[in-house]
C-alpha cells in the first residue's frame, strides 16, 4: 500500500503532524524505531511508579493564548492540566528568592517591587516577549508577508539584549534563571529564542496531573480515528530517492514502505545520512547541517520521596550557586543551576510523592560511556550518577532544607540515556543550536532540497512542546498550505 505521507520519528513533532495530516483526510503512517511512541516525552515505570522524561510544564494553555487553539485541534485541551499558581517558577540566587508571576503586567508587577528603579525597563522587557510571542503564529498567518518573520529577534543577542535594557547586573541573572529550559550561551543565544523560552509561560503555566505519556497517548488515539497508522520498532535506514523524488522508506527489518511524501521528526544530520547518493541532497547541504551544533543534554534525578515528607507545591523551584546564571556555559562546570518540578499528588494527598531534579549536561561529560552498551557501562559511570544526583540535591536543599533525608529512592538519566533512547545526537535536549550571528543558517526550514522530504521537531526553529507545536504548524502548512492551517486551527 502506497502511503501520502510517511512520518519518521514519533517525538511530540512527528505525532502532531501525524495527528493533524490525517485528520485532514491524508492516509498517513508513522514510524518509530523506540518500542514506545513519544521520544523525549515518554514516560518510564520503576516501583510501580510512572516517571516523566522530557516533560514537565508548558505555557500559553488558556483561552485566547498562544498554544490554546493549536491544543484544542490536537484534542490535548482535554487532558486533566493543572494551573500553576500565580507565582508559578522561582528563582533562588544567594539567599533571595524571586518570583515569576503569570500575567505580563502582574509579572512586571512583581519584579517591580524587587527592583523598583527598573519598572520601565519590565515594561519594555514584557512587550518585547509580547511582540515575540504574536510574531510565532503571526507568521502562520496567509495574508502575511516576508516582515512577520522576526529577523530583528532571531538576529540579535539575547545576552546583549539583557545587559542594554536592565541597568542591575542581578536582574538580568533573574529574568535568565528559568532558562534552564533553553541554552544560555552569551555568545550565540538568540533573543528570539529566549523570549520564546519564557513568553508563553508568562502568559498561563500548567502541569499534568499524571504523566507525559497521555500526550501521547491522546495524539495516538487521535491518529488510529483519523485512520492513520503507527508502527513501532520501526527503525528507518534508508530514504530511496528516484528521480529527484523520494519513493520509499527502508526500515532496518527491511520492511519498505512507499509514499508520495516524507517527514523526518529525527535529527536533520541523521535524515541526511538516510539518502545515499543524491543529487539532490547535495553535499553543500549536507555538509551545512553536519557542521551545525547541539544544545547540551540534560541530567535529571527523579526522587520518589517518603509518604508525607515534603507537601506538594505548586511551582517550579529554580536554584543556583552563584549570581550569574550564564557561568555554567562559560566555565562547563556541572550543576551551577538545577530546576525542581514536583508531580502532581495522583491521590489528593497534600504531600509530593515525587520530585525532578534537572541540570544542563555537557556531552563531554558523557562521552567516555558512548561506546559501551546500555546496561554494560560500569562502576565508574554509576559513580558519576550518583555524584550529579549528590550535588543536585545539595543544591536543592537551599530551597528544600533536610530534602536528602526524604528521599525513599532515586533515579538518574544522563544526555547518554536520550542518546540511548531516542538517537537524539550527544543526547541534546532541545536540539540544533541557534545563533543569532548566523541566524539564517542555524534556523532550519522544514523544506529540504528534496521537494518531498520535510523536516520537523525541535531542531528547525523552536523547541519545547510549544515550540515544537509552533513547528508542526509551520510543517504541516507547507502540505495543506498556510490558509488552511489559519482557517482550520488558529482562527477555528
Ligand atoms: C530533560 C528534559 C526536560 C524537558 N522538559 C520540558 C518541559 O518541561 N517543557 C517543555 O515544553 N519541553 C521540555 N523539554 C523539551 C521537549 O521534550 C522537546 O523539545 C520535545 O519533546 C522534542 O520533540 P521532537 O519531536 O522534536 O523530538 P524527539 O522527542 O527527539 O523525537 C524523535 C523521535 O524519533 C525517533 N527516531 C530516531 N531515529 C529514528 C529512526 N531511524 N527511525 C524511526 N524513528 C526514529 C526517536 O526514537 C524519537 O521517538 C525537555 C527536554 C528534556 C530532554
Amino acid at each position: 500500500m502506497k502511503y501520502d505521507v510517511v512520518i519518521i520519528g514519533s517525538g511530540l513533532g512527528g505525532l502532531e503532524c501525524a495527528y493533524i495530516l490525517s485528520r485532514a483526510g491524508k492516509r498517513v503512517l508513522l514510524l518509530e524505531r523506540g518500542a514506545q511512541a513519544g521520544g523525549c516525552i515518554q514516560s518510564y515505570r520503576r516501583d510501580g511508579m510512572s516517571f516523566d522524561t522530557g516533560f514537565h510544564y508548558v505555557g500559553g494553555l488558556a483561552e485566547g493564548q498562544s498554544l490554546y487553539a493549536a491544543f484544542k485541534y490536537l484534542g490535548l485541551l482535554n487532558l486533566p492540566w493543572q494551573r500553576l499558581d500565580e507565582g508559578f517558577d522561582r528563582v533562588m540566587i544567594g539567599a533571595r528568592n524571586f518570583v515569576f508571576s503569570q500575567g505580563y503586567d502582574v509579572f512586571a508587577e512583581t519584579l517591580a517591587m524587587d527592583f523598583p528603579a527598573e519598572r520601565s525597563a519590565l515594561k519594555s522587557y514584557t512587550d518585547m516577549l509580547m511582540y515575540s510571542d504574536k510574531q510565532q503564529l503571526a507568521a502562520l498567518n496567509p495574508q502575511a508577508d516576508e516582515s512577520s518573520f522576526p529577523a530583528d529577534l532571531y538576529e540579535r543577542s539575547a545576552y546583549h539584549y539583557l545587559k542594554e535594557t536592565f541597568h542591575d547586573p542581578l536582574l538580568v541573572n533573574v529574568v535568565s534563571g528559568t532558562s534552564l529550559k533553553m541554552e544560555l550561551r552569551e555568545e550565540s543565544l538568540p533573543l528570539f529564542t529566549f523570549a520564546h523560552g519564557n513568553s508563553s509561560f508568562i502568559e498561563s503555566s500548567w502541569r499534568l496531573k499524571g504523566d507525559g505519556s497521555q500526550i501521547v497517548d491522546s495524539l495516538l488515539n487521535g491518529i488510529r480515528k483519523h485512520g492513520g497508522e503507527v508502527i513501532c520498532r520501526a527503525e528507518v535506514q534508508e530514504l530511496v530517492e528516484k528521480d529527484g523524488k523520494l519513493v520509499a522508506a527502508i526500515c532496518a527489518n527491511r520492511e519498505t514502505y512507499e509514499a508520495d511524501l516524507f517527514i523526518s521528526d529525527v535529527h536533520p544530520a541523521v535524515t541526511c545520512r538516510w539518502v545515499k547518493q543524491s543529487d539532490k541532497m547535495k553535499k553543500v547541504y549536507r555538509n551545512r547541517i553536519a557542521r551545525l551544533e547541539n544544545t547540551f543534554g540534560m541530567c535529571t534525578v527523579s526522587l520518589l520521596l517518603k509518604p508525607q515528607q515534603l507537601s506538594y507545591f505548586n511551582w517550579n523551584q529554580y536554584v543556583y550557586k552563584q549570581p550569574d546564571v550564564w557561568t555554567f556555559y562559560k566555565e562547563n562546570h556541572p550543576v551551577s543551576g538545577v530546576m525542581i518540578s514536583c508531580r502532581v499528588p495522583e491521590d489528593g494527598s497534600q504531600y509530593a510523592r515525587q520530585i525532578d531534579l534537572l541540570t544542563p549536561m555537557a556531552w563531554s561529560d558523557c562521552e567516555a560511556w558512548s561506546d559501551t552498551a546500555v546496561g554494560r557501562r560500569g562502576d565508574a559511570y554509576k559513580q558519576m550518577k550518583e555524584r550529579m544526583a549528590d550535588e543536585c540535591i545539595l543544591l536543592a536543599e537551599q530551597a528544600f532544607p533536610g530534602l536528602r533525608d526524604m528521599v525513599d529512592k532515586r533515579y538518574v538519566s544522563t544526555p547518554l540515556t536520550y542518546r540511548d533512547y531516542t538517537l537524539t545526537p550527544e543526547g541534546s535536549a532541545y536540539g540544533l543550536r541557534k545563533d543569532y550571528r548566523n541566524a539564517m543558517l542555524t534556523m532550519l526550514s522544514p523544506r529540504t532540497p528534496i521537494p518531498n522530504l520535510l523536516l520537523t521537531g525541535q531542531n528547525l526553529m523552536l523547541h519545547g512542546v510549544h515550540g515544537v507545536t509552533m513547528t508542526s504548524l509551520f510543517t504541516c502548512a507547507e502540505i495543506l498550505g498556510r490558509e488552511w492551517i489559519w482557517s482550520n486551527i488558529i482562527e477555528k
